[in-house]
């Protein structure tokens, strides 16, 4: 992996940059009559270096969100103060640092992960919260189980003594056409309605980023997950070389 420097935006300073996105997050809420609070915020710090997250987290951030196992556990264990969330593609290789140094996972798309994690939280810690990702886009390339599949998974992973269920997740396909967006968050909310209505109590939606936590807000998301709105742009290539 190799991290070349994610500068700043210029001409602000993270408290400006924390602002204007809670700003963005309270219009949303107030323009489809949420209440304020009903919305919660995901500081998505990965690619940057920990004085970025030390810098957000004075203004007052407490839940940063890392997509990388390694880096997410090397942020996660120096700052074990703060609340880390899980939200890249779970390699059932890296489990283990998930399950013991994050609070929340975002990413389960298959039982044989959950398992896991279950399997793998330290007895002391509280249960690791936990989201299923769903495929809203039914683009091949995306991560997710099907819709369809996923009232299953989550009747499987109640029955897992050290996960808590939470929730959906999604990573929509990137579109500035909103018709689009929306269709696809509101995918996510059905999802949950229908699924709730089998006896389960998942109250979390986590959609919506950078480019689209307005449209994401009014379907119903609970927890947005925002990167380059306070971070700045990322340029960054994993091991891999696929960019980020
Ligand atoms: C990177 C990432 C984000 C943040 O994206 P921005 O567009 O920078 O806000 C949110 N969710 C996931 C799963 C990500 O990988």
């Amino acid at each position: 992996m190799s991290t070349v420097e994610n500068s700043a935006l210029p001409h602000q300073d993270p408290a400006q940059r924390l602002a204007a996105v809670w700003h963005r997050i309270d219009q949303a809420q107030a323009a489809s009559d949420r209440p304020a609070g009903s919305v919660k915020l995901l500081a998505v710090s990965k690619t940057f270096p920990i004085e970025a997250v030390d810098a957000i987290a004075a203004c007052g951030q407490k839940a940063f969100g890392e997509n990388y196992a390694q880096e997410g556990v090397d942020k996660a264990s120096t700052r074990s103060e703060l609340e880390w969330h899980f939200i890249g593609p779970i390699q059932s290789n890296k489990t283990r640092g998930i399950a013991e140094h994050f609070s929340w996972a975002h990413t389960i798309d298959r039982l044989k992960i959950a398992e896991r994690l279950s399997a793998q939280r330290p007895a002391d810690l509280p249960p690791l919260q936990v989201c299923v990702q769903v495929n809203v886009s039914g683009e091949n390339s995306k991560s997710g189980c099907e819709p369809d599949e996923a009232l299953a998974l989550c009747q499987a992973i109640v029955q897992l003594p050290k996960l808590q269920l939470r929730g959906l997740m999604a990573i929509p396909e990137a579109t500035k056409d909103t018709t689009t967006q929306h269709r696809q968050f509101a995918t996510l909310r059905d999802l949950q309605t229908h699924i709730n209505q089998h006896g389960l109590s998942l109250d979390t939606l986590s959609m919506g980023m950078s480019d689209d936590l307005e449209a994401a807000i009014s379907e119903g998301s609970t927890l947005v997950r925002v990167g380059s709105a306070i971070f700045g742009q990322r340029t960054y290539t994993n091991s891999d070389g696929a960019s980020a």
